[in-house]
């Protein structure tokens, strides 16, 4: 029997086959991954849909291969026709046990787990992972790169309401909420693949279930009625966080939305309530405000987005209040409640008295939570942080169990997908016999709203908190030629600067590209550069990046394009 290939990803007519898994000889069964494909939507594995013995393989790695092409031949073993293998069905009734030993099991396949498994892969270790959901974890599926998609379409859409500010003359722009969230599938989709492709070509074994430790070398992974048992040397946890919600009353109604079920829905809404002026929440209000609908943002602190300056704060508060988004501090939550006519009321608490608003929809956005669910660490004596919240690890990115690691948003120090994945490079080098260990002086934080905030090392309060000696400089974006042609001149580039040793310990970039222009300032702060370095450092003009250059400018003698 011949496998054919029927379809390829995308429109494409044609694809390069990229790791072929099987050789003549081999046994295969249905749902074996017998070969990736590459294409210009990126990798895709082929999954065999007949069982037997591989007769022929009429196909190379690296050979374009078309729709409707005869890939491998496939012999039943009874010799006629291939079939699905009868132990395959007692596999389906009874259910598959299997032990297998490895030098390293990562359970979860976010960006912690899948890059501490190619980084453990790529130095010749044996790697097993174990994943319950899709691959990618909440970054690519729910997270950094489904969001990102949406912003992309608010913004444009925002831009196109925009356009005879630039002398375009656009009619009748419509947002179809639909359509935007297919556009996000795809993308995830191609990267979640992209990512599977990744883990074939370096030999990763990947189990689909969820993983529950028996002791602590022992991990069972159960999917349905399947059943692996597997013995690891060491063992890294990147389980992630889910969704934190509220107790209070109405908070189950269908109109309410945690980020997770926001990014499926598809309802073109007139107005949304946010609870909560974190990163998610106002992530989320300046996209649906850029969709064109009414945005209210009920926050318990007195402040949105506690973790960076409050200038900062204060400027995007500024530029969502010109843009009609409400925002709403010191407010506590205290119930949700249905109108008659099924809009959502919610309550809160301001100044002692008692306010709602009406929306379409409510969003809650207070946060996420470390997921150790159905692991049964209990089994393991890993111990948890003081307060309670995720795993307790120490620099080197270790467990009070010393073979046992854990990285990423499940260990809680910081919820980032680029922190995650650098704490499994550090966990995985240390399984290598290294002496690593993490440094969180400079890592960057991206928040996604209109225009972008990012920032790298201490913020001015915390300097400021912890006693030190500092100078600020800032330079707007509204003296940069490039953010004015963009047509995107609010905000500023801070720089703080310790005067005692001279250095650069932290940044803040509010406005255009910021989530572009923060690699710049992690490489000045991470690399310890000099301010006359910087200063005689030639940057391209006009790019928005000289406005980093002008800061820096600031911290001595004063920028070359504004005075205060
Ligand atoms: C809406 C939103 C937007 C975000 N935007 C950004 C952003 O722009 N930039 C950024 O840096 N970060 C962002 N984040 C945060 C980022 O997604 C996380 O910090 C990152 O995904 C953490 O990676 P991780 O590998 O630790 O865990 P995760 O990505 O959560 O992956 C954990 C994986 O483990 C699996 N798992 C859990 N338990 C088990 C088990 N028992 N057995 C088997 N598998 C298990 C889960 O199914 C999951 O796939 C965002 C998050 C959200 C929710």
């Amino acid at each position: 029997m011949e496998i054919k290939l029927k379809s390829i990803m995308g429109k494409d007519k044609t694809a390069i086959v990229g790791k072929l898994n099987v050789s003549v000889g081999d046994t295969i069964e249905t749902g074996h991954v017998i070969l990736q494909l590459e294409t210009k939507k990126g990798n895709s594995p082929l999954k065999s849909e007949i069982s037997g013995t591989v007769e022929e393989i009429l196909i190379s790695e690296g050979q374009t291969v078309e729709i409707g092409q005869t890939l491998i031949c496939v012999k039943s073993e009874s010799g006629g026709a291939a079939t699905p293998k009868l132990d395959y069905f007692a596999g389906m009734i009874n259910g598959k046990k299997e032990d297998i030993n490895t030098d390293i099991l990562i359970i979860g396949g976010g960006p912690g787990g899948y890059v501490a498994a190619i980084h453990a892969a790529k130095n010749g270790r044996k790697v097993v992972l174990a994943e319950r959901k899709a691959m990618g974890g909440t970054c690519l599926n729910e997270g950094c790169i489904p969001t990102k998609a949406i912003v992309k379409s608010a913004e444009l859409f925002e831009h196109i309401k925009n356009a005879d500010e630039f002398g375009l003359e656009v009619k009748d722009a419509r947002a179809d909420m639909s359509k935007i969230i297919d556009r996000k599938n795809s993308i995830k989709d191609t990267l979640v693949s992209g990512i599977e492709y990744l883990m074939n070509k370096n030999e990763i074994r990947v189990i689909k279930g969820s993983a529950s430790f028996v002791d602590e070398r022992t991990v069972s992974v159960k999917s349905g009625r399947d059943e692996y048992t597997v013995e690891a040397e060491n063992i890294i946890i990147a389980t992630g966080s889910t969704s934190s919600t509220l107790k209070i009353p109405g908070i189950d109604n269908e109109f309410v939305m945690n980020s997770t079920k926001a990014l499926d829905c598809r309802d073109n809404m007139d107005c949304v309530t946010i609870i909560g002026g974190g990163v998610i929440g106002m992530e989320f209000a300046f996209i649906y405000s850029n969709l064109g609908m009414k945005v209210n943002v009920v926050e318990y602190f007195d402040r949105v987005l506690t973790m960076v300056d409050s200038d900062v704060s204060e400027e995007i508060c500024k530029i969502a209040k010109q843009r009609g988004i409400g925002i709403h501090t010191g407010s506590k939550v205290t119930r949700i409640g249905r109108e008659e006519n099924g809009k959502a009321v919610v309550f809160f608490e301001k100044d002692g008295t008692e306010r709602f608003i009406t929306s379409d929809k409510v969003l809650v956005a207070t946060g996420r939570e470390p997921d150790v669910q159905g692991l049964e660490l209990e089994n393991t004596g890993a111990a948890a942080n003081e307060n309670g919240r995720g795993i307790a690890v120490d620099s080197g990115m270790r467990t009070s169990v010393k073979h046992i690691y854990a990285i990423g948003d499940v260990n809680s120090r910081m919820q980032l997908a680029h922190v995650a994945s650098h704490e499994g490079m550090v966990a995985v080098d240390n399984i290598l016999g290294k002496d690593a260990h993490m440094d969180y002086t400079a890592v960057p934080n991206v928040i996604f709203t209109s225009p972008e905030i990012a920032n790298v090392g201490l913020t001015e309060d915390v300097a400021l908190r912890e006693g030190l000696n500092i100078s600020v400089s800032k330079f707007p974006f509204g003296a940069n030629g490039k953010a004015l042609t963009m047509g995107e001149s609010e905000g500023f580039v801070k720089l703080i600067k310790d005067l005692d040793t001279g250095g650069i310990i932290g940044g803040a970039i509010i406005g255009p590209e910021a989530s572009a222009l923060i690699s710049t300032l992690t490489m000045m702060i991470n690399s310890r550069i000099s301010e006359e370095e910087i200063i005689h450092t030639v940057f391209a003009h006009p790019t928005t990046g000289e406005s980093i250059h002008e800061a820096v400018l600031g911290l001595g003698k004063g920028a070359f394009h504004y005075h205060e």
